[in-house]
């Protein structure tokens, strides 16, 4: 493959990433997702656009957030140099808010008045109530009744910026459940809402669309590490739930001699339901109006998923993650829950820095590689914040030792 040309390539003009992506969705949504291609490829050439989404960035969000030689880590882990892409400190915490503000301003190009998704944990539906807040559109986000008893702070964030939460009470009340929800009521509404999805997944032009908003990670991140080190990191490395963060620093270095490693959850076993390590285990399969690899039952239905992470535990990913790990230009390995939690106490102990519970995936692979590697560089996506995971973390498993 030609990594030169690679963002003019990839997606090709119907969304796929190789075999991977596409949309499958129903035909009377077809003409409301054309639009929205459409109205994405107008504004990528607006000067406008861009400006308006660089000061955003610049003045609300407090981009560029920096990178961070995190040499206490480094000496712990015991080998290769570890930096710290430190997205936890975008507003809202997480890496998130940057495709979220972009889904935003292209809702209010498109005339649009308001914004629909689903969360899981929460995030996803905290992010775009802040980005609905911010441009003054309605927001309706869609959640499992089982997740909105768990994540009680990020229901009340939302409620709080002004979101309506609707509760979705059938099948397993979590994300899969949400999402189709927040699809029927897409459907119902599609001339005044837009749906925002929240990674780089889902139906085309979502994946192409969330990857570019999220390519400013990787084209700070490039420039930042050389401009500390005068040469670039061996190996790059992010977690991956639907796989937007890791997609976001990945396009940095896409056309660059630099390993990329994606880090799954291997749960709490690698039995059937007791992980999310898509790329692993999973099989082609077509989730939510796009094919990738897909952790599936007999019949091919999505399989029950877990991870200490909430942000993790999604049964498919991300149509180009899957290209680039048939391409081999990424690889894909895990992290389980143990290690995890392993690597949240190290970081906040060493580096006085909590990572969100996804991110620890990526903290806890990089550690082992050092050593493993002895000299050298990794780069971390440290996606996002772990206040969000304090209350779980204290009352179940304690505060680490020291
Ligand atoms: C949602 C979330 C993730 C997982 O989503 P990706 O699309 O895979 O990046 C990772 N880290 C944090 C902090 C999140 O909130």
């Amino acid at each position: 493959m030609d990594y030169q040309l690679y963002f003019k390539q990839q997606p090709d003009a119907q969304g796929f990433f190789g075999k991977f992506g596409g949309a499958f969705i129903p035909p009377e949504l077809e003409k409301s997702f054309r639009e929205i291609d459409e109205a994405y490829h107008d504004i990528c050439q607006s000067h406008r656009f861009i400006a308006e989404l660089r000061d955003i960035r610049k003045h609300y969000q407090g981009r560029p957030t920096p990178v961070y030689h995190a040499e206490r880590l480094t000496r712990h882990a015991g080998g290769a140099h570890i930096y710290l892409k430190r997205e936890d400190l975008n507003h809202t915490g997480a890496h998130k808010l940057n495709h979220c503000m972009g889904e935003a301003l292209l809702a209010k190009y498109m005339g649009k008045k308001k914004l629909i998704a689903e969360t899981g944990a929460g995030q996803h539906g905290v992010a775009l109530a802040t980005a609905a807040a911010y441009f003054g559109l309605e927001c309706e986000i869609h959640m499992g009744e089982v997740d909105i008893e768990k994540e009680h702070p990020n229901v009340i964030r939302m409620k709080l910026l002004g979101a309506t939460v609707v509760p979705v009470s059938f099948g397993l009340k979590t994300l899969k459940e949400a999402v189709d929800s927040a699809f029927q009521s897409y459907m119902a509404d599609y001339e005044t809402a837009i749906y925002c999805i929240g990674s780089v997944v889902g139906p085309h032009p979502f994946p192409l669309l969330v990857r570019d908003f999220q390519s400013v990670v990787g084209i700070e991140a490039r420039e930042q590490f050389l401009e500390m080190t005068g040469h670039l990191p061996d190996t790059v490395c992010a977690c991956v739930g639907g796989g937007s963060n890791a997609m976001g620093i990945f396009s940095g270095f896409i056309n660059d001699p630099v390993q990329l490693i994606g880090v799954e959850p291997s749960g709490r076993s690698l039995k059937y339901g007791d992980h999310a390590a898509t790329m692993s285990y999973g099989r082609e399969g077509v989730i939510h109006g796009f094919k990738c690899y897909l952790l599936q039952d007999e019949k091919g239905e999505p399989a029950p998923v877990y991870s200490i992470a909430s942000g993790l535990d999604y049964p498919g990913v991300g149509p180009e993650h899957c290209m680039l790990r048939d391409e081999s230009r990424a690889s894909y390995v895990t992290a389980s829950d143990q290690e995890a939690l392993a690597a949240f106490y190290t970081l906040s102990r060493k580096e006085g820095i909590i990572p969100a519970l996804e991110s620890a995936h990526a903290v806890a692979y990089a550690m082992k590689l050092a050593k493993e590697m002895k000299r050298g560089s990794i780069l971390i996506n440290l996606s996002g914040r772990g206040d969000k995971d304090i209350d779980f973390i204290a009352e179940q498993y304690g505060f680490g030792t020291p």
